[in-house]
């Protein structure tokens, strides 16, 4: 076990099982031993890899996107430019060096604002962006709730999924409540069932079936949308899940690039759930926005250009094995085996705004 492991047993033996939010929360957070304070979980050393890391394409046409939302909206200038846990800065650096030579204007109206929580990310990003924007044209928040008031381009790619999730479990004919306690011999962290959470008439209980939600996931959904509605702009929200909600246990950890149980090591594996983006649009719909998507990230990713983009670039390569690594980069990306199809993107736009860009040709999910 974990020294935070050791720590919630503790507490559990004293006080009783916690919810799979707290407990998330906490195996995340936690000032001294939680992930984001203590782990860089990216890349190869780390624990998974994120399109950014895969490949700078990614990072470019993001930036092609903002650029067209912006001049749809009018050119704003200063327009805030918010990414939502950036990693290792490394979609930001692409995309500020992507639009640097081709919009400028662009570039010399843009405010960044990072969302962290991660010290030793917030270096890194630092790092990667300090040959690139500007001192004091940057600067990092907690929440986004700290991110003054006006119109705005929002970029969150994998955030939601790793905000905490509650778990329901169907047991006796109603949902209960899944938490965290202590295995029999008290020895281990494992899941227990505990009071009646009330889900809506969303599913039957079907004895066994597990249902996921997640409250903080929503909440952001409408910020956003609410900030959008009020003071214009359109965010871009891409992670893996699924168009539709569904039943089904989806929480994972993933350790060196692996696999593994949630509950064995809290601090020390990356905790992520699938993302039900059918209740970030309503959360965001009922904030006052209009929704457009998600669809399958390598549709959204072709219409941006992603093969013309990758082909350049695999031209231009120095040797005829960097050119197939760049081809090798853009098929991860957009391949429905791959991340083309579990990947989706979604965007946030204030309700009087024309198509946007990459959405155009969608249809709206839940028609
Ligand atoms: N967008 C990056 C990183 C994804 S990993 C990429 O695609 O490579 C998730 C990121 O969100 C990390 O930077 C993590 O530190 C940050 N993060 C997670 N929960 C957060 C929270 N509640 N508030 C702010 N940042 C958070």
């Amino acid at each position: 076990m974990s020294p935070l492991g050791e720590r919630l047993r503790a507490q559990i033996a004293r006080t009783g099982p916690i919810g799979v939010d707290t407990f998330f929360a906490s195996a995340m957070g936690d000032a001294e031993h939680g992930y984001y304070a203590t782990r860089n979980p990216l890349g190869r050393g780390g624990d998974f890899i994120t399109a950014p890391e895969i490949s700078q394409v990614f990072g470019e046409l993001i930036g092609a996107w903002c650029v067209a939302v912006w001049r749809a909206l009018g050119a704003p200038d200063p327009i805030r430019l918010v990414e939502l846990g950036p990693g290792h800065g490394t979609l930001l650096a692409d995309l500020w060096r992507g639009t640097a030579a081709v919009a400028p204007e662009f570039i010399a109206a843009v405010r960044l604002h990072l969302v962290e929580i991660s010290a030793p990310l917030r270096a890194c990003q630092q790092d990667a962006l300090s040959t690139l924007v500007p001192q004091g044209a940057v600067v990092w928040h907690e929440s986004l709730s700290e991110v003054p008031d006006g119109p705005l381009l929002l970029v969150a790619n994998e955030f939601f999924d790793a905000l905490p999730i509650r778990q329901f479990v169907a047991e006796g004919g109603v949902w209960r409540e899944r938490r965290v306690g202590l295995s029999a011999d008290g020895k281990e962290l494992a899941f227990v069932t505990g009071s009646e959470g009330d889900l809506g008439e969303d599913f039957a209980p079907f004895e066994g079936e597990i249902v996921e939600r997640c409250p903080a996931g929503e909440a952001l959904a409408a910020e956003i949308a609410g900030r959008i509605a009020h003071c214009g702009g359109c965010a871009l929200i891409i992670d893996y899940g699924h168009t539709r909600s569904a039943t089904g246990e989806t929480l994972q950890a993933a350790s060196g690039h692996r696999r593994a149980d949630p509950l064995m090591r809290p601090g020390e594996a990356d905790l992520s759930h699938h993302v039900d983006f059918t209740r970030l649009r309503i959360a965001a719909q009922e904030a006052g926005a209009v929704v457009s998507g998600p669809i399958a990230q390598g549709l959204f990713l072709g219409r941006l250009g992603i093969a013309e983009r990758g082909e350049a670039l695999a031209g231009a390569a120095a040797t005829p094995a960097v050119g197939e690594a760049v081809r090798g980069a853009v098929r991860r990306l957009v391949h429905p085996g791959r991340m083309g199809v579990l990947f989706k993107a979604m965007a946030i736009a204030h309700p009087a705004s024309p198509d946007v860009p990459g959405f155009a040709a969608a249809m709206q999910a839940g028609r």
